[in-house]
């Protein structure tokens, strides 16, 4: 039997999962990048986000959400044992905990937690979630990238597919420099894009770019134990010291920029829980567009009307957290198809 070539169109965190599960699947597997994966470019999600690795308050989002995100989760640990050992590029892994502080809804948390079997624990006024880990982004994906290289993933980088039109069956797609790509299959993971990509198809895919800007704090390594969140912001360190803080949430559309405003709005935040931030050095600033949806759901299935292309894309606040998960419900999703 021939192997069957798939084609998965963006490099962030859900397309190299993607990637990755379907290469082990044994298809032969092309990742088509408009830029470099694994490097900050213009505005991609997986790059810019904090890497928590678990959702901010799970007991206010639907039980399809969580179910998703805490499956991701659980995976993330074999996930990154494989990647350091298969790539030597260590993703940072790192069991910070999450603390939250009021105000937030204890009857609610306490009750989501236990249905869950999630430890959490009260510590004066707040409630700190032992197992929720961090996660370095930029390494995360720089040992996927490693990791598709060494078993045999095409990486098509720099290469940019035109949006498609209704068709009952997509034979080819072509790239904006006129070159036509092959596959019998192709899966969408292009964040905040896909909706750009499919919108003249009959599919209604309500994605939308939700900005977040986030600060990087220089600070001694340990100044902060666990991430910490608080009213819609957190903070979090990694492990050579770095500090992010944020983030926003901003409908702003296509705009990468970065603004003065919310680094003042992010700067004060950040000192009212960590008072030793006041002068301290802001390495960088940077912006990301997440996928925006509705109740933060995304979409994992095949296209309605075009047989042989499927949807991985949508994942809003918690793409990270869910990527491995969602990669292995849309590989399951082909491979049954193709059998
Ligand atoms: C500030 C911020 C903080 C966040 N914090 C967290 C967090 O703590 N935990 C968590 O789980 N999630 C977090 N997120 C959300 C998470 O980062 C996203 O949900 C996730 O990265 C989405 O991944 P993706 O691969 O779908 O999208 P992206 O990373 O945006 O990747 C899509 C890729 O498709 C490419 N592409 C688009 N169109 C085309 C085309 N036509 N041809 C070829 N390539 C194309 C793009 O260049 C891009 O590389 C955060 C996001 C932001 C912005």
């Amino acid at each position: 039997m021939t192997q069957k070539h798939i084609i998965v169109v963006g490099g962030g965190v859900v397309g190299c999962t993607t990637a990755l599960r379907l290469s082990e699947a044994g298809y032969r597997v092309t990742v088509v990048e408009r830029n470099v994966i694994a490097s900050q470019t213009s505005g991609e999600s997986s790059w810019a986000g904090a890497g928590i690795v678990f959702p901010l308050l799970p007991w206010m989002y639907r039980d399809e959400v969580n179910q998703l995100a805490l499956a991701g989760a659980a995976l993330y640990p074999q996930l990154c044992k494989q990647l350091l050992q298969e790539t030597g590029i260590d993703p940072e892994l790192t069991l910070s905990g999450m603390q939250i502080k009021p105000p937030y809804d204890g009857v609610a948390a306490r009750t989501w937690c236990d249905r869950h079997q999630v430890k959490c624990m009260q510590v004066g006024e707040d409630l700190l979630l032992p197992q929720v880990y961090q996660i370095r982004n930029p390494r995360l994906l720089q040992s996927l990238k490693q990791l598709l290289i060494q078993r045999g993933v095409t990486l098509l980088e720099q290469t940019q597919l035109c949006p498609i039109q209704e068709n009952a069956e997509l034979t080819e797609w072509p790239t904006t420099t006129g070159q036509m790509l092959q596959a019998d299959a192709y899966v969408v993971t292009s964040g905040a894009w896909s909706f750009e990509l499919l919108k003249d198809t009959a599919l209604q895919l309500n994605i939308k770019p939700m900005r977040g800007q986030i600060l990087l704090y220089e600070m001694p390594p340990g100044t902060l134990p666990h991430i910490v969140y608080q009213d819609g912001f957190y903070m979090l360190q990694r492990r050579d010291g770095f500090l992010l803080a944020g983030s926003t949430l901003e409908d702003v559309g296509f705009d990468t920029g970065v603004t003065e405003s919310a680094r003042q709005q992010i700067q004060a935040k950040a000192e009212a829980i960590l008072p030793s931030l006041k002068g301290a050095t802001i390495h960088k600033h940077w912006s990301g567009l997440r996928p925006g949806t509705p109740e933060n759901l995304p979409t994992i299935a095949r296209h309605p009307t075009i047989f042989n292309l499927y949807l991985n894309t949508g994942h809003f606040r918690y793409g990270v957290t869910m990527a491995p998960e969602s990669a292995r419900r849309i590989t399951e999703l082909i491979a049954a198809d193709f059998h």
